[in-house]
C-alpha cells in the first residue's frame, strides 16, 4: 500500500497490541477534549458522575450514557443547532441530513477513513470516478467526492439521478470508478443495455464502491461476474460518516482507525464479545462533532479474527437489521436478516418460519420448514439446517419441523415470539 501518502496505511496493519493501544490513547483524548468543549458531552458525564479520567480503556466507555440517533433531533431542537455536541468555536460547512439533523463540517480524518474505502475497492491514481449520491445539504456527496480528490482520483459529481446522462458521461470520458447505491449502478447498465450497448465491451467501468442501501451477494455477483465491475460495500451515516468498509475478502467490514466501535446489548448498554449481535454504538474520533458513545439503532456483530488482507482492525458482520425487530433468545438477539441468511443457504425449503416458545422456564427455538420437494432426505437437511442455524444465529434451535404446504401464511412474520411472561 506505500504508494498512497495521503494517508498512512501502516496503521491499518498495525499489530493487535499496538491497535488496542492506539484506541485507548485516541479514545482519552477524545473524551478529555468533549469534555471541555462540547456541552452537551460535559452534561451527559456529569449526570452519571463520570469524569474523563474515569475513561482509560474503551471498556470504561460502559460507564457513559448513551446518545440515541432516534433523540438526536429532538436533542438539536432543544439546543439549535448541533444540541451542544459542537466541539470547536467555529465551523466552514453545515449539512442537513433528513430530521432534519444538522450536522457541521467534516473533519479530515473522515476523508481518511472514506478514502481507505477506495483504495480498499481497487480505486487508485489514474482512476476517474463518478460521484452518484446527493452533493445538496447532505455531506455524502462532498465526502465521498473528498476522499477520491485526495487519493488523486480525478472526480465527476454527478450526484443523483440524469440516468442517460451519466451514461453518456461514463462513455465520454471513460470513467472507471462508480460511488453510490448499488440501485442505480443496476439502472445504469440496464438501461445501458436497453440503448443497445454491450455493457462490459462498451464501458470502462471496473470497480464500485457501494452504500446506503444492502447488496444481496447475487446483485454484487451479477456486478462482478457478468459486468466486470469489483463490487464492494461501505457503511455509513450522516453524522458518523464512514464506519466500516469490505477488503477484497468481502466478509466483513473493517472498521477505520478514525472511529470506535462497540456492539452492545442496547437494553444495558453494556459490551457484547465477539460474535454476539447488539447495537452498533459509535464514539468517532472527531473534534468538531464529538459524539460519545452514539448509538445508531443498527444491529451488528464483530469479528476479530485476523483478516487475510492484512489488516488488523476488527470488522462488523454487516447491518443485521435495526433495533425493535430482532427477538431476544436465551440472552442472544436473533434477528429475521439472521434466519433468512440461514435459510438462503437450502434450495429445497419454500417456506420457513421461526417460533420461539418457553418450557420449563427455558426459551425454545422451533423451525417450522414447508419444502418443495417432500421426497428428499429430511434427515440429513434437519442435520444441516441444525448447524447453519447455530452457526450463524449462535443459538441452537431445539426441533426443526416438516410441515404441509399453506401451514405458513403467505404474509408471515420470520420470527414468531410465542413467550407468554407470567
Ligand atoms: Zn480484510
Amino acid at each position: 500500500m506505500k504508494e498512497i501518502e495521503f494517508y498512512d496505511a501502516a496503521k491499518e496493519t498495525m499489530p493487535v497490541k499496538e491497535r488496542e493501544r492506539f484506541l485507548n490513547e485516541q479514545l482519552r483524548e477524545i473524551v478529555n477534549y468533549a469534555y471541555d468543549n462540547a456541552p452537551a458531552v460535559k452534561e451527559k458525564m456529569d449526570r452519571v458522575g463520570v469524569t474523563p479520567s474515569q475513561i482509560v480503556t474503551v471498556r470504561d466507555l460502559e460507564k457513559m450514557p448513551i446518545t440515541r440517533k432516534d433523540d438526536f433531533s429532538e436533542l438539536q431542537k432543544l439546543n439549535p443547532p448541533f444540541g451542544g455536541f459542537l466541539g470547536v468555536p467555529e465551523i466552514r460547512e453545515i449539512f442537513v441530513s433528513p430530521g432534519p439533523i444538522y450536522e457541521p463540517e467534516i473533519p479530515e480524518a473522515q476523508y481518511v477513513a472514506a478514502a481507505k474505502a477506495f483504495y480498499a475497492a481497487g480505486f487508485r491514481k489514474g482512476d476517474r470516478a463518478i460521484v452518484t449520491v446527493s452533493f445538496h445539504m447532505v455531506l455524502a456527496g462532498p465526502h465521498l467526492a473528498g476522499a477520491l480528490r485526495r487519493l488523486g482520483i480525478t472526480i465527476i459529481a454527478t450526484g443523483v439521478g440524469n440516468t442517460e446522462l451519466q451514461l453518456q458521461i461514463m462513455r465520454d470520458l471513460k470513467v472507471t470508478g462508480y460511488a453510490g447505491t448499488p440501485s442505480f449502478l443496476m439502472i445504469l447498465i440496464k438501461r445501458a443495455e436497453e440503448l443497445g450497448y454491450n455493457f462490459r465491451r462498451d464501458f470502462e467501468l471496473r470497480h464500485a464502491l457501494l452504500g446506503a442501501e444492502m447488496l444481496p451477494e447475487a446483485l454484487r455477483r451479477t456486478f462482478e461476474q457478468d459486468y466486470g465491475i469489483n463490487a464492494q460495500q461501505i457503511y455509513s451515516t450522516g453524522e458518523l460518516m464512514l464506519l466500516g468498509y469490505e477488503c477484497s475478502q468481502k466478509s466483513g467490514w473493517h472498521i477505520p482507525e478514525e472511529v470506535l466501535i462497540e456492539i452492545v446489548d442496547h437494553e444495558t448498554g453494556k459490551q457484547l464479545p465477539p460474535g454476539e449481535v447488539g447495537e452498533i454504538m459509535v464514539t468517532p474520533f472527531n473534534k468538531i462533532f464529538p459524539l460519545i458513545r452514539y448509538g445508531t439503532g443498527d444491529l451488528s456483530s464483530i469479528i476479530t479474527e485476523p483478516c487475510p488482507c492484512g489488516r488488523t482492525s476488527p470488522r462488523l458482520t454487516g447491518l443485521l437489521g435495526r433495533i425493535g425487530e430482532e427477538v431476544k433468545v436465551r440472552g442472544m438477539f436473533v434477528h429475521p436478516r439472521q434466519v433468512k441468511e440461514v435459510m438462503a443457504k437450502f434450495d429445497q425449503i419454500a417456506q420457513f418460519q421461526v417460533k420461539v416458545g418457553r418450557r420449563e422456564q427455558r426459551d425454545e427455538i422451533t423451525i417450522n420448514l414447508e419444502l418443495k420437494d417432500v421426497t428428499i432426505d429430511k434427515q440429513q437437511l434437519t442435520n444441516d439446517l441444525a448447524k447453519a442455524f447455530q452457526d450463524v444465529c449462535r443459538v441452537k434451535a431445539d426441533k426443526i419441523e416438516f410441515v404441509t404446504k399453506g401451514t405458513i401464511p403467505e404474509e408471515h412474520k420470520v420470527i414468531v415470539d410465542e413467550r407468554t411472561w407470567e
